[in-house]
This record gives structure tokens, C-alpha cells and sequence, in this order.
């Protein structure tokens, strides 16, 4: 049985990550130092004697005993106002964090695949955004620490790959929803949900018109699964092309719950990219990957997940 270690083991995109694993008949690791996970998320994974948790801060020194084959590096805060909070545990993880991790690999003679972003490309002046773009970023804006720490974590991967020999992979996912997003991570679709099941005023920020693409979480999932396994050790584009602009988000979440929540405006946030959508030829090409998750399905998924979450919280104060 592969053994591969899972970090950001209790978030939304380490917790299916942890899944599809289990299932594939891997044995798990799965580490977490709770900051911004929850272990409500991998709390079904605890009885089964192929998953281990580890409540691990991974800027600190990572030792894993036995033989270990695969590392996903998937730790971070990663909202905009998660990483507004706490800026300096955000550049750790991307930096500290990854260099440990990488080190470990090492060891190990393992595999490792880090978690890059579309925030590699900042406000992008190419669109949609390849591989081959360098990007746009301010570094000492408010989004400079993600996104700069995502631009190290690359970097210092690469050179493990090219000093070392190290088999390495990178992911660079743009704007992923489903099941386990966090109500309050202050992201636009579950934002938007929220305000929609509460009968809250929406709240769109600038005009709206700039835009994303958002891929659901399986169909991620399932690229991340392929990348890994994969020969390719150059980043990697996984994302959906369906490109939205964010008032039209708003409307399809007002009229998908029914809700008679008004849509109002706030200001635009500081370096908010005007658009994103990310170029999948890579993907296509070399994985056979592309989404197969229409926004109709996945936000059917979401919407019954957020409902439950609501439905179920002892108290509002938990979930919001
Ligand atoms: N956004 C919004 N209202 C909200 C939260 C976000 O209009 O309550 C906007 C935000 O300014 C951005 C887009 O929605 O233009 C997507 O934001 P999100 O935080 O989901 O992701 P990111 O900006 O990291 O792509």
C-alpha cells in the first residue's frame, strides 16, 4: 500500500484530498494544524486503519516515521480575508513550510506535488492565463503575501527538482467550490449562499463585472490525482474555463435558492483581479483531464451541503 502524506489534511481541498486517496487504497497522513482546517472534515476518516492525523504546524520541522511515497503540499490559509488575518503564518507556510516538506521528500525519496494558484498570475494582462505567463503582482499589496509566498513555494520547488533531482510536481488551481468550503471564509459563492439562505442583503464588490472561472471540487480532485501520477514536472493549469463575471454569480445563486435577498454593491477590494480564466490545453494534453461538473450540478452540491451545515449548527455563531 503507498503511503503519502497529506498536508492541509482538515481543509476543503485536503479533505477530498484525504478521501480520494482512502479510496484508491492508499495509506493516509493526513497533518493539519487547525488554523484555518476543521476536523469536521476528516472526522469520518479517524476510525480507518489506513488514516493517521497528525495536529502539525508544518513551518516546524516535519518527521514522519517508516517509509513514506507521496507528498501533497496543500497547507495555507487561502481566502483573501484568511490571509488579510494572518499574513505572516501565510508566507511561512509557503516558504517555511514548503522548504521542510521539501526536505522531507527528499529523505523519503519521495514524490511531492505543491499547491500553487491562479494568484501566481495576479491581475492578469493575458487572458486566459498559460502556463508560460509570469504574471502580474504587486508584492506589497494586501494579496502580496499569498500570492508571493505561492511564487516562492514555486521557485524553491524548481530548484529542488533541478539541484536535486527531486520528483516534483506543481498545480496551479484557479477558483475551486463544493462541499467543505467554510461559510465564512469570506469567498464569493459561499458568501453568496450564505447571504441567500439567511435572507441577507448579496454583496457584490465594484461593479461586479470582473470575473473567474470556478471548477468544482471532484472535478479538481480528479486533475490533482492525475498531475501527480504523472511525468510532468512543470506547473500545470487546473481549473474550469467557464469564465463568469461576479454579478452574474450573484444572480444565479438569487434565483438557484429562490432567495429574496436584494443584490448590493461595496467597494472593490484592493489589486481584486479584473478577470481570470485559466488556458487547460496543458491539462487536456498531457492528463486527458478536463472538468466534467456543470456550475448547474456543483452548485446543486453546495447549496444542499451549506444548507445542512446551517441547519445543523448549535448555533449561527459556529458556521458564520
Ligand atoms: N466578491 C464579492 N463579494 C463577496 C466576496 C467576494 O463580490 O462577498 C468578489 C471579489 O471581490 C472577487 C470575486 O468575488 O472579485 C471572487 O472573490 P473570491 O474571494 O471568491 O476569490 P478570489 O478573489 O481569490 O478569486
Amino acid at each position: 500500500m503507498p503511503r503519502i502524506l497529506i498536508t492541509g489534511a482538515a481543509g476543503f481541498l485536503g479533505s477530498h484530498l484525504c478521501d480520494r486517496f482512502i479510496a484508491e487504497d492508499y495509506e493516509v497522513i493526513g497533518m493539519d494544524n487547525l488554523l484555518t482546517g476543521k476536523l469536521r472534515n476528516i472526522e469520518h476518516l479517524f476510525p480507518l486503519k489506513q488514516f493517521q492525523f497528525y495536529h502539525h504546524d508544518v513551518t516546524k520541522f516535519v518527521h514522519i516515521p517508516g517509509k513514506l511515497e507521496y507528498i501533497l503540499h496543500f497547507a495555507s490559509p487561502a481566502s483573501p480575508i484568511d490571509y488579510l488575518k494572518m499574513p505572516i503564518q501565510t508566507m511561512k507556510v509557503g516558504s517555511l513550510g514548503t522548504h521542510n516538506l521539501l526536505g522531507l521528500a527528499l529523505a523519503k525519496k519521495a514524490r511531492i506535488l505543491v499547491a500553487s494558484t491562479s494568484e501566481i498570475y495576479g491581475d492578469p494582462t493575458q487572458h486566459p492565463q498559460t502556463e508560460e505567463y509570469w504574471g502580474n503582482v504587486n508584492p506589497i499589496g494586501p494579496r502580496g503575501v499569498y500570492d508571493e509566498a505561492k511564487r516562492f513555494l514555486e521557485a524553491l520547488t524548481m530548484a529542488y527538482h533541478n539541484f536535486h533531482g527531486l520528483e516534483t510536481r506543481i498545480v496551479r488551481i484557479f477558483n475551486t467550490y463544493g462541499p467543505r468550503m467554510r461559510l465564512n471564509d469570506g469567498r464569493a459563492l459561499p458568501t453568496f449562499f450564505r447571504q441567500a439562505i439567511l435572507g441577507q442583503d448579496i454583496t457584490v464588490f465594484g461593479n461586479g463585472t470582473q470575473t473567474r472561472s470556478f471548477c468544482y471540487v471532484s472535478d479538481l480532485v480528479e486533475g490533482i490525482y492525475r498531475l501527480l501520477l504523472s511525468n510532468y514536472h512543470l506547473p500545470v493549469n487546473i481549473g474550469n474555463p467557464q469564465e463568469i463575471p461576479i454579478l452574474q454569480l450573484a444572480e444565479e445563486v438569487v434565483t438557484f435558492t429562490g432567495a429574496s435577498s436584494q443584490i448590493i454593491y461595496e467597494p472593490l477590494p484592493l489589486d481584486d483581479p479584473k478577470q481570470r480564466q485559466p488556458d487547460i490545453t496543458k491539462a487536456r494534453n498531457l492528463l486527458g483531464w478536463e472538468p466534467k461538473v456543470s456550475r448547474q450540478e456543483g452548485m446543486k452540491k453546495t447549496y444542499d451541503y451549506f444548507k445542512e451545515v446551517i441547519a445543523t449548527a448549535a448555533s449561527l455563531d459556529e458556521v458564520l
